[in-house]
């Protein structure tokens, strides 16, 4: 598969887990195998504390399964736990 940069629509290489553009260089990190393509611009996300917290996210859930980590995530945010996903029937996204 190629993929193609968002930016400049430049190859795109495999550099360790991530990939990079041959043109405009910007790399792209990949997370648990999902590669970011979001391009920085003006906006309410800070795409580096994003990553950072994705990073110690994927660091916290080593061997969770993806329910697993939904619940966690869930639980460790006080007003999301009010509000969080146990009456989800996690089977419809995903065999458990
Ligand atoms: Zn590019």
């Amino acid at each position: 598969m190629i993929w193609r940069c968002p930016r400049c629509r430049g190859e795109l290489v495999e550099v360790g887990n991530d990939v990079a553009c041959n043109v405009c260089e910007i790399r792209y990190p990949s997370f648990e195998g999902i590669f970011d393509f979001r391009l920085a611009r003006p906006s309410w996300i800070d795409y580096e504390e994003d990553r950072a917290q994705a990073r110690q996210l994927i660091a916290e859930t080593v061997g969770f399964s993806a329910e697993e980590t939904v619940r966690y995530v869930f639980d460790s945010d006080a007003l999301w736990k009010l509000a969080g996903p146990p009456d989800y029937d996690f089977s419809l996204y995903w065999s458990v």
